[in-house]
């Protein structure tokens, strides 16, 4: 039986307490389709959420399941925050730029792969995982 990255995410969410809320599930799937770390304004105004609630609500779940560990708030400040949902098994590192806050992906295999592995077996940890923010000058900013 397969479930959907969406159902759980959302799983995940009430095991941590989270009340299930429409509002809760739209935002999880949002961020699952766009595969892509999104903002504040990014997410309140997308086609799930613009209609379910407002601003505020979108900024306060937002705070809430980046409190919880669901989400990770990446970036420089508040202004250009991205959030993006923290799935066992995957992750990304990301390239950040310092002067207009863009966000992307790093598609170069991970660097620090061998160095988790030996992270793993020397100290015994489980559930290991990193995200890496490289922060420079983007080529427009440059
Ligand atoms: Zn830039
Ligand atoms: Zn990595």
């Amino acid at each position: 039986m397969s479930e959907s990255p969406v159902k759980k995410a959302v799983e995940r969410c009430r095991g941590l307490g989270l009340r299930r809320t429409r509002a809760l599930e739209e935002l999880l799937a949002t961020l699952i389709e766009a595969k892509r770390p999104m903002t504040l304004s990014e997410l309140a105004s997308s086609a799930r959420l613009a209609d379910q609630c407002d601003k505020a609500t979108v900024y306060r779940l937002l705070q809430r399941l980046t409190g919880h560990g669901v989400l990770r708030r990446l970036g420089l400040h508040e202004r250009a925050a991205y959030f993006t949902l923290l799935q066992p098994g995957k992750h990304s590192d990301y390239l950040i730029c310092t002067g207009c806050g863009k966000i992307e992906s790093i598609t170069a295999p991970c660097p620090v792969h061998d160095l988790e592995e030996e992270i793993r077996e020397t100290t015994g940890y489980k559930g290991l995982y990193h995200e890496l923010e490289f922060f420079g000058t983007c080529p427009k900013c440059a």
